[in-house]
């Protein structure tokens, strides 16, 4: 798995295995589920061999479109039935959605646009526990966020854990219900208690964000993903990746039904996941990162400058400019990201040596400066 260290000296421990491989004459194996794209394609480049193809047992993954549910539905009467069966019969249920908060989508209801952080313009959601809205990128809170138009009056749209506990709690009113994430998982004493709810059976229904769909257990015999599209259409090159990533941890519930809800259930990671059919992802994926530039085409590197207002925009927009004479591909940003307090450039491109020369010389063009500018090569996160 991928692990990134944000402290000084930041590392990928991926890479730092290949480097030490390399020094120590050594070989690597990998296993996984479902190889990244990249990987995959340096495989056909001969940087790696495949040891063995392990058959994956064949999951009758259930899709549910919700286009046939009532619009305001959040579990479908398919999976609805599912978790009362299960509970009938002392079964463990886990649901999973990709969101923490209690709404995902704020408009305004004045002019019906999307409230915004005012730091990332990223939409923020809102939080009924806390009573604030927050924005997803940047962590930005607000009690009352102005829209844009001076408005603070708003409409709430889409679901995240927090109503579907709720939504719960009202259907299935005996049922004792658990939440395992990142933001009520603090402490390794409360991974250590969800282990033996497990084995003592004293929950009945799991929530949780993703990285639920890997916990594996002979009880738990009912796994549904509540929305699959909030995942497609995510703002990320990698998202399709992901839902075959998902999906396949997903076809490894041997004991489990698995049912899938959503309302674009045809696109190619979803249908080449349940049919196990890696190959064709691949070659449909590849195209689409041919397309627009991405890894593994493009090397895909983010620079992160922090400092005085108007000198890390004047760095930034420099940069860009001496780094168009070098190559065509286009820079994203300086986009202001306020958990650290300074602006993003991402960068696509190629040589790795040329670009670090580059950014050594304008670092030293603007030496007079209080900046510090972080170089990041394979970044996992864009905010
Ligand atoms: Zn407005
Ligand atoms: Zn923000």
């Amino acid at each position: 798995n991928y692990y990134l260290n944000e402290q000084n000296p930041k590392f990928s421990t991926i890479e730092i295995l290949k480097k030490r491989a390399l020094y120590n004459n050594s070989k690597i194996i990998f296993t996984t589920s479902s190889p990244s794209i990249v990987d995959y394609y340096e495989y056909f480049q001969n940087k790696y061999t495949i040891i063995s193809k392990l058959n994956k047992p064949q999951n009758n993954i259930k899709l549910v479109n919700m286009k046939e549910e009532y619009l305001s539905n959040l579990l479908s009467s398919k999976l609805s039935n599912e978790i009362e069966r299960n509970l009938n019969e002392k079964k463990i249920s886990v649901l999973l959605l990709n969101s923490l908060a209690y709404r995902q989508t704020v408009l305004c209801s004045e002019c019906n646009k999307l409230i915004v952080c005012p730091d990332c313009k990223v939409g923020l959601s809102y939080h009924k526990y806390k009573n604030i809205y927050q924005c997803n990128s940047c962590n930005y809170q607000a009690v009352k966020p102005v829209c844009e138009c001076g408005a603070t009056s708003y409409n709430r749209f889409g679901y995240g854990l927090e109503l579907l506990k709720e939504v719960l709690q009202e259907e299935f009113k005996s049922a004792r219900i658990m939440q395992v994430d990142s933001d009520s998982f603090t402490s390794e004493s409360d991974y250590q208690d969800f282990h033996v709810a497990l084995e003592e059976g004293s929950v009945d229904i799991i929530i949780g964000t993703y990285p639920l769909a890997s916990i594996y257990h002979k009880d738990i015999t009912l796994v549904g993903l509540i929305n699959i599209d909030s995942l497609l259409y995510k703002n990320d090159y990698r998202s399709s990746e992901e839902v075959f990533s998902v999906v396949s941890k997903l076809m490894m519930h041997r004991e489990a039904k698995v049912i899938i809800q959503g309302y674009n259930l045809d696109h190619y990671s979803l249908i080449d996941a349940i049919n196990n059919n890696y190959d064709d992802f691949f070659e449909k994926e590849l195209k689409v990162r041919k397309d627009y530039n991405y890894p593994p085409f493009n090397e895909i590197s983010r620079l992160l400058i922090i400092g005085e207002y108007k000198d890390m925009y004047y760095f930034a927009n420099y940069f860009k400019k001496v780094f168009a004479r070098m190559s065509s591909m286009n820079i994203l940003g300086p986009v202001y990201i306020n958990r650290i307090k300074g602006v993003q450039l991402i960068v696509k491109y190629n040589d790795f040596e040329r670009l670090s020369k580059l950014i050594i010389e304008v670092k030293k063009k603007f030496s007079d400066r209080k900046l510090i500018v972080n170089f990041e090569r394979y970044p996992i996160s864009f905010n």
